[in-house]
């Protein structure tokens, strides 16, 4: 029973979620109040205009298998809004709808990875990217993201094309950046994605964060015009739409690299759910509140870098995007003798604050930083932050 597939192994199973387990129990057993800044989804309900619009679907029956594309009208109408965002050309059949962004990447993983194939991460970068590689016979190779408190984390384009080798497959972008928040500048995403196509490399752009944007312009990989020759691009509606748990995504590639896609959604899960798809259908609609969600996350970004800011030992820069912060926690760590992670657990054991170790968001980098996330209300926020305040001076 215990003759697992070998790939295993290699797999630390240690996400962000393991961080809520231990809360649960310093709650229970300690009854210390939980403040939560692991989370990574919005703290919105979905909006209204979308939860009737899957109710409706429901209503009329639309409860079958649809195309293991997904529905023509949603595929169409993501083509479209991208066209108008971007000002780009995307076709209906050059995207894929998905149950969530995970499984996007985990079918653009699949399709590609052979045994022994370098697919190269972003470090640090969200914590799945490494583990299915893995999985899949793959070898995680990672490219440093550079940090100073000033300008805060971007790409190290050196460094990047150092780790380019003959097995080199893929290359994984995530823009805005989790953990860290960043929204990378149009150079940065033109100098990747020239990196992709001058080595004919496999571009892996995730997007998922792309209406998350305070400061400056979100540039897609999209808008080159020859994104066919090298882009899979991955976005889903977990995040603009706060619709975590309906488990809905999607991928623009070339026409052919669809088809090959829809061959192993069809055998993997079959379908994306159909009554979750005519809501989505929907959620393009409800851009006045998605808008509303962002310039909210925009003040609790402000709240929580100013109050982070007045922490002696903690050094942090203000991220463009997404809704992460990832102060550098090193000279605490220097001081406290204790390594990033016992640090996490020791802050949500005295405390109750849960803040993620940089660590998940695999190797080195992360061992200085740890996220939090803003999509807390604001007075949560700044009782928080005053919590950690208290546990640095303690131990200071
Ligand atoms: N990609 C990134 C960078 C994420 O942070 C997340 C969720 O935390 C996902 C993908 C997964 O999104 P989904 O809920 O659509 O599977």
């Amino acid at each position: 029973l215990l003759d697992f597939n070998t790939n295993l192994s290699q797999i630390t199973g240690e996400t962000t979620l393991l961080y809520k387990d231990i809360a649960r129990n310093v709650e229970k057993t300690k009854r210390i109040k939980i403040i939560d800044f692991g989370i990574g989804q919005p703290d919105i309900v979905t909006f209204k205009r979308i939860r009737d619009a899957a109710k409706e679907a429901l209503d009329q029956g639309f409860t079958f298998y649809t195309s293991a594309f997904g529905i023509e009208e949603l595929r169409e109408k993501i083509a479209q809004y991208l066209n108008t965002r971007y000002g780009i050309d995307v076709k209906k059949d050059e995207v894929i709808i998905t149950p969530g962004a995970k499984p996007a990447l985990f079918l653009s993983f699949i399709l590609y990875i052979n045994p022994g194939d370098e697919i190269l991460l972003p470090d640090p970068s969200f914590y799945s990217y490494a583990e299915v590689v893995k999985l899949l016979g793959g070898k995680p190779v990672y490219t440093n993201l550079k940090w100073s408190r000033e300008e805060g984390f971007f790409i190290d384009v050196d460094d990047l094309q150092s780790k380019i080798s003959s097995k080199t497959k893929m290359i994984v972008f995530n823009n805005p950046h989790n953990p860290t928040g960043t929204l990378f500048s149009p150079n940065d995403v033109k100098k990747v994605i020239d990196i992709a196509r001058e080595n004919k490399i496999i571009l892996l752009s995730d997007e998922i964060y792309d209406n998350f944007v305070y400061e400056g312009k979100m540039k897609s990989t999209l808008e080159d015009a020859d994104w066919r020759d090298y882009l899979i691009y991955v976005n889903g509606f977990s995040k603009t739409f706060s619709m975590t748990g309906w488990r809905l995504g999607y991928i623009v590639a070339r026409r052919d690299v669809i088809q090959k896609m829809g061959v192993l959604a069809a055998n993997i899960y079959t379908a994306p759910t159909s009554f979750v798809q005519k809501a989505a259908l929907k959620a393009f609609d409800t851009f006045d509140e998605v808008n509303e969600m962002v310039k909210l996350f925009k003040r609790r970004r402000d709240v929580m870098y100013n109050e982070l800011s007045k922490i002696k030992g903690i050094q942090v820069s203000k991220p463009n995007g997404a809704f992460y912060m990832f102060p550098n926690v090193r000279e605490i760590l220097d001081v406290s003798k204790l390594d990033v992670k016992s640090l996490a657990i020791k802050l949500i054991e005295e405390k109750g604050v849960v803040t993620i170790p940089g660590e998940v968001f695999p190797l080195n980098i992360g061992k200085d930083f740890i996220r939090l996330s803003f999509a807390v209300n604001e007075e949560v926020i700044r009782e928080g932050v005053q919590k950690i305040k208290e546990f640095v001076e303690e131990m200071m």
